[in-house]
């Protein structure tokens, strides 16, 4: 899913620095990469210099499923920055184990907040929030 922001988007967007520029661009590309070790085979996120597994710097940045469940979540009903509107509340912020081990934070998408249940599959979508910035976010299914 692709939702091109047809308004300016105002709330906080990724600092990007160059170990998790390549994330972000693959994100970008809608195929998110994540390194792996290329040495033990260790998904490592979020980027670093060397594996967290065999510190290992041969880390490869390799697409992963997108597919997952959540592990853990929670359903955001104040806002937290001025750019947070009423409109935007409640929202979820969930961490999602990926299929390939690696927990990542985001939103799941697509259903009511409280609806979202830990060790629910989920798949991620690619919200186009600027021109130059994609974020990585998850959606509830079926299997
Ligand atoms: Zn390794």
């Amino acid at each position: 899913m692709s939702t091109q922001s047809q308004y300016k988007y105002t709330k906080p967007l990724p600092e990007m620095d160059p170990e998790d520029r390549p994330y972000w661009q693959s994100a970008k590309e809608h195929a998110l990469k994540v390194q792996r070790c290329d040495d033990c085979g260790a998904w490592n996120f979020p980027p670093r210099p060397l594996c967290r597994k065999c510190q290992s710097a041969k880390l490869i940045w390799t697409k992963v499923s997108g597919r997952g469940h959540v592990y853990s979540s929670t359903t955001q009903h104040h806002p937290i920055l001025p750019s947070y509107t009423k409109d935007d509340l409640p929202y979820n912020v969930s961490i999602v184990e990926l299929e390939e081990g690696v927990r990542v934070i985001s939103n799941v998408v697509g259903c009511p907040p409280d609806q979202v249940k830990i060790g629910m599959p989920v798949e991620i979508v690619y919200d186009d929030v600027t021109d130059q910035v994609t974020l990585p976010k998850y959606k509830p299914r079926a299997n």
